[in-house]
C-alpha cells in the first residue's frame, strides 16, 4: 500500500472518508491554491480511497494500528446488527402510525 499526495478529482473543498479510520478528511490547501488529498494506492497501483492527514502522520505504523482498530470497531458494530436478526421484530401499530402522522404521539 502507497500514500500519495495528489491534487483533487473532486470539486470544492468537500470533505471525502478516510478509508483507514473512516473519519471526514478535508482537502490539504497548497500555497499555490492547489488542494491536495492524500490518495491510497494497492500493491496493484489500484486507488483503495483517501486518508486523512493524521493518518498519514501517523506513518506505517501508525496506519496499521489504525486499521486494527477501525476493523474491530467495524466487527463489533456486524455482531451487533447479527445479534437483532435472532431478536423478534416489533412494528408500530397501525395505530401509532396514524397518530404520528396527526402528530398526536404523546
Ligand atoms: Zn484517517
Amino acid at each position: 500500500m502507497k500514500i500519495v499526495w495528489e491534487p483533487s478529482v473532486y470539486i470544492g473543498n468537500a470533505p471525502v472518508f478516510c478509508t483507514i479510520c473512516g473519519r471526514r478528511a478535508y482537502p490539504l490547501r497548497t500555497r499555490g491554491n492547489q488542494l491536495l488529498l492524500a490518495v491510497i494506492y494497492d500493491r496493484h497501483e489500484v486507488v483503495r480511497g483517501e486518508a486523512c492527514r493524521d493518518c498519514v502522520a501517523s506513518g506505517p505504523t501508525g496506519i496499521k494500528t489504525r486499521l486494527q482498530e477501525r476493523i474491530q470497531s467495524l466487527q463489533a458494530q456486524v455482531s451487533e446488527l447479527q445479534e437483532m436478526t435472532h431478536e423478534e421484530m416489533q412494528t408500530p401499530s397501525l395505530e401509532q402510525e396514524f397518530q404520528v402522522h396527526r402528530h398526536e404521539l404523546p
